[in-house]
């Protein structure tokens, strides 16, 4: 393991290693990611894959069309190979009248940015979907251009990527520690060894208030769990994800041909890490599925698992310095950095070298922490006592 190095990224995630390839790509050299399982162990190794570019704001579907423009050429552009990039679409089935008003609201942001958004009327959705049943359905927006990658080859092609430019991988290493000095960042202390470094990228998303802590500061990150399950495999009909906030559901087919189906776990507190299953979410996602797509009924569940999203007061990523400590530099947050796995790991790459402009149409403070300035003169008495619970990661 190194004594020094210029950066120190924390986590070997998909966020953690897409900025340690972009870093290196755009040429940033002497870089060390450390992290304390296998590259994959955390939310990344656990998530549903999908991606998409239809978001409630435009900074957000900029972020996704650039990250699904670099998943068709990351393949290549790394020598990793094939990323089983599919764009069979992503659904969105509406039940609520004020749903209906704010998707289409979302739909004409979304159109005027060369997002291809389109409304259903649910006959149309049972075309698309023979299987929907669609009683109490009033309509559904879906982009044909959202689908699936595979998280694991991603996150590899980073890793393989950044390793070809020189980045050294710590994996089953620690970081317990972060030594400041003079307001300064200048060491990360792991449990093999401490490496002197005057820039430390925490990309833990789940845990990033812990990693945060160790420099003396609160960031809004806070964990919530998801449980998900697979079903056994069926003729893979390359239908869209289906999402319904109504049903607290997503549905999606893998390119095995098992189905992907989970939501969030509803009995456990937000701000800790806990990645058991439990037997309520398996009855209550068999239940809610059957009522969805009442073919369901006689399919079998192969395996279930638990996960955490990282959720940031606007659901949006953390990318950028934080002021109080030089040095110290988020990566994280906002429980879709899969799928903007490539703006992130962009935009972090152009944070450090100072660039005005951007590969992405947007403003580097819409995803910075400046955003929050209210939020951290309330932070919410609940987040800061969870930081506390001894069964915080377990
Ligand atoms: C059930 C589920 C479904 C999801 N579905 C989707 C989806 O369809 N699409 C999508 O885009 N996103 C999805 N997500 C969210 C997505 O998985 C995460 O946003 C993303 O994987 C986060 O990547 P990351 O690299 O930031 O964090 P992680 O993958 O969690 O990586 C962080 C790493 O940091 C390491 N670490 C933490 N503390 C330390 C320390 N002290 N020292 C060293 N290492 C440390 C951890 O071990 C971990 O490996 C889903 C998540 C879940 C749980």
């Amino acid at each position: 393991m190194k004594k020094t190095a210029d950066i120190v990224i924390i986590g070997g995630g998909v966020a953690g290693c897409s900025c340690a390839y972009y870093l290196a790509k755009r040429g940033f050299r002497n870089i060390v990611l450390v992290e304390k399982k296998y590259i994959t162990s955390g939310s990344t190794g656990r998530c549903a894959a999908n991606f998409k570019e239809q978001w409630e704001s435009p900074v957000k579907c900029e972020m996704g069309k650039y990250s699904i423009r670099q998943f068709k050429v990351l393949g290549e552009e790394t020598g990793f190979g094939d990323l089983e990039v599919v764009q069979n679409g992503y659904m969105f089935t509406l039940y609520q009248p004020d749903q209906v008003a704010e998707f289409k609201r979302r739909q004409t942001m979304q159109n005027s940015i060369g997002v291809p958004t389109q409304y259903l009327e649910p006959y149309e959705v049972k075309q698309i979907i023979p299987q929907y049943n669609t009683a109490g359905l009033l309509g559904a927006i879906l982009n044909p251009e959202d689908g699936h990658i595979n998280p694991f080859k991603l996150t590899f092609a980073y890793e393989k990527g950044a390793k070809d430019r020189g980045v050294e991988f710590d994996t089953y290493t620690t970081v317990t520690g972060i030594r400041v000095e003079g307001g300064r960042v200048k060491a990360v202390i792991t449990d093999r060894g401490t490496i002197e470094t005057p820039v430390v990228i925490n990309a833990t998303e789940a845990e990033t208030k812990w990693i945060s802590r160790m420099v003396g500061l609160y960031h809004p990150v806070e964990p919530q769990k998801h449980e998900i399950l697979i079903t056994e495999p069926m003729d893979y009909l390359k239908l869209p994800m289906i999402t319904s906030y109504d049903q607290k559901i997503y549905i999606h087919q893998m390119p095995h041909g098992g189905f992907a189906m989970g939501t969030l776990n509803e009995f456990q507190p937000m701000g800790i890490v806990n990645y058991g299953s439990s037997w309520n979410f398996l009855e209550e996602m068999c239940r809610r599925a059957v009522q969805m797509i009442p073919a369901f009924q006689n399919v079998r569940v192969i395996r279930q698992w638990a996960g955490h999203y990282g959720m940031t007061p606007d659901m949006n990523v953390i990318l950028g310095p934080a002021p109080e400590v030089e040095g110290y530099i988020l990566a994280t947050g906002a429980a879709k950095s899969m799928m903007m796995s490539p703006a992130i790991g962009t935009l972090i790459a152009e944070i450090l070298a100072g660039d005005t402009e951007s590969a992405i149409p947007i403003s580097k403070k819409d995803v910075g922490l400046s955003r929050f300035q209210n939020y951290f003169i309330n932070p919410g008495g609940s987040s800061k006592k969870n930081m506390d619970a001894e069964d915080a990661v377990s």
